[in-house]
């Protein structure tokens, strides 16, 4: 018998972010000092693989860093994080990505990203992987790795009778013929109105944005509406899983602990209002604390409920 945990292969970014804190955003031109340096591992498939981690997943990554200091330190966070890092490569020139991000002295931020080795990631690499991804009972991606690469590794998993979770950030349009290889789609709610032009505010939007998305074949449609918690149209449950209440002081990352969180969800087998109410529970404690991957919380850090 195999007792073996499931494994939860994420295939996705792994970014460097840079964060400078400022009074003021510089004008074009001008140069101000800062007030505090920050460095730390993200990449929105880095977050995902790590919440999950935490919260008590086995999981691997797929991905690519560049052979840089940034890519060692990256690579060292996920080992140390518990992650099999195997199919994480390195490029030989490509840099590693990284998050440029000023924060001003209101909170606003801007951020640009250079996807670096990230943008290397290729079919052929997914290839290489193929005996991790055909141990996975879910594979969960997002787009900030190549489109073909994301569309050839939905190809496969239909193929193989594998789930894919997809975590449609950042918004970019997609193939009509994607849609019915997605076992689980987790928009928020600008990424359900750029995918379906339906402006999403509250449940009610969310049904009408999710129920486009079903007719275009998703099996199940999360789409997560910031403090209001997350609206499901699944197979089996429709309907809004509120959030806690919680005093939010960065909701950074949020939408990857949520991600995260409900994957391990259903490894676990969790019917979907549990696995979303996991999910709300996880995403609440990471608004609760400064920081993007550094805020995913512990399994024994969830809210009693
Ligand atoms: P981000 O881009 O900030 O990572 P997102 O826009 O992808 O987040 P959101 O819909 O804002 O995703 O948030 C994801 C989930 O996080 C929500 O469904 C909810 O469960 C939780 N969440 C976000 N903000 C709050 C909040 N203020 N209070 C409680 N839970 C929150």
């Amino acid at each position: 018998m195999n007792t073996e945990r499931p494994l939860l292969v994420i295939v996705g970014s792994a970014n460097t972010d840079l964060v400078v804190h400022t009074p003021q955003f510089p004008v074009p031109g001008e140069t101000r000092l800062g007030s505090a340096f920050q460095l730390s591992c993200g990449g929105k498939g880095a977050n995902q693989a790590v919440a999950a981690a935490r919260l008590g997943a086995r999981v691997a990554l797929v991905g690519k860093v560049g052979r840089d200091d940034f890519g060692q330190r990256a690579l060292a966070n996920l080992q140390q994080e518990g992650l099999d890092t195997t199919h994480v490569y390195q490029h030989p020139e490509a840099a590693t990505g990284v998050a440029i991000i000023t924060v001003n002295a209101q909170g606003q931020n801007t951020i640009v990203v250079a996807p670096g080795a990230n943008h290397e990631l290729l079919p052929a690499d997914l290839d290489q992987a193929v005996t991790l991804l055909e141990q996975a009972a879910y594979l969960v991606v997002q787009l900030e790795i190549p489109l073909p690469t994301v569309l050839y590794l939905v190809a496969w998993a239909r193929r193989r009778g594998k789930r894919v979770v997809l975590n449609p950030a950042p918004a970019l349009p997609l193939p009509d013929d994607v849609y019915h290889d997605l076992f689980l789609l987790t928009p928020n709610e600008t990424e359900a109105e750029a995918l379906t032009g339906v402006p999403v505010r509250d449940a009610d939007s969310a049904r009408a944005a999710a129920q486009v998305l079903r007719e275009r074949g998703v099996r199940n449609v999360v789409v997560t509406l910031g403090a209001q918690g997350a609206f499901l149209h699944t197979a089996t449950y429709t309907g809004l899983v509120p959030a806690p209440h919680v005093e939010a002081v960065d909701t950074t990352a949020a939408g990857d602990v949520f991600t995260g969180a409900l994957a391990v969800a259903l490894t676990q087998n969790l019917d979907w209002e549990r696995a979303a109410h996991f999910a709300c529970q996880a995403a609440a404690v990471a608004v609760t604390r400064l920081g993007a991957q550094v805020s995913a919380p512990y399994r024994h850090e969830l809210l009693a409920s």
